[in-house]
């Protein structure tokens, strides 16, 4: 296996390099091409690297690993669920989760709340999973999970004439706004509740904390590479912070191009 210099003695100091996963190291939903991972075994040579994708470790260790490589070598830092599972050269740094965060009192009321509303919605059809818990979010569907495709199409119409999401979010917002909680409507048939910033910029409080430990490095440059960097993609966060230098990119031969130009490759 590839050995690289310790984090403090790469030859240039204090920069990472953060990689979002899909469109950006795989194509999407594919796996990383050898041409990739060898780029980025050069520049780990030189620079800290991590990854930062939404999905979990089983989904990032079959895009980027394979059955003998553990995802987890491949880069410095691993955060997954966009940092709130992370490793640092292979060993977990501390998790979190929805339930942590909000507590089960908190989250019975709100769960509570929802399935009631749901309960007493008048919609032309539903059916089931109404609530689908995750580790950093909640997903709630007026209709339902289980819905079919052509159950899925239907509804989406439906809602779009009829604001039913939009209402929903609306009433939550009013009733739980002040627990710092963002409702977000995606998709055909629901919306994802989780706790404000915990997107790709979660990830950056890991690094905050490595500066802060004993003999901790303080990543004073943090380039971040992703696809989605407009208004509502999953980059945007990230990519806009003033904490990074984004690089918006159009997929994986356009990052291997800028990494090539950027750190002469
Ligand atoms: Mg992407």
């Amino acid at each position: 296996m590839a050995t690289y210099p310790p984090l403090a003695e790469r030859p240039i100091k204090n920069t990472i390099v953060l990689f979002d996963v899909d469109g950006t190291l795989t194509p999407a939903r594919l796996s990383v091409s050898p041409e990739m991972l060898n780029l980025l075994s050069r520049l780990r040579e030189k620079v800290a690297i991590g990854f930062v994708g939404g999905s979990d470790l089983v989904k990032q260790q079959e895009q980027l690993g394979t059955p003998e490589t553990n995802v987890t070598s491949l880069f410095d830092f691993c955060f997954s669920e966009n940092g709130l599972t992370a490793y640092k050269l292979g060993e977990p740094l501390p998790s979190n989760s929805f339930i942590k965060w909000i507590g089960e009192d908190q989250y019975k009321e709100l769960v509570r709340f929802i399935l009631h509303y749901i309960a007493d919605l008048e919609i032309p059809i539903k059916r089931g999973t109404f609530v689908e818990f995750r580790n950093g979010m909640i997903n709630v569907s007026p209709i339902g999970r289980n819905a079919s495709t052509q159950e899925r199409l239907d509804y989406e119409k439906y809602d779009k004439e009829h604001g039913i999401r939009r209402e929903f979010v609306e009433r939550l917002r009013e009733r739980f706004g002040h627990l710092g909680l963002t409702f977000s409507i995606g998709g055909q048939i629901s919306f994802d509740v989780f706790p404000t910033g915990w997107d790709k910029t979660y990830c950056l409080k890991h690094l905050e904390n490595e500066a802060k430990k004993p003999d901790g490095i303080e990543y004073s440059t943090i380039h971040f590479f992703g696809d989605k960097t407009m208004v509502g993609g999953n980059d945007y966060e990230i990519y806009e912070d003033p904490r990074t230098i984004g690089h918006s990119v159009t997929g994986p031969g356009d990052t291997i191009a800028e990494l090539k130009a950027l750190f002469d490759l």
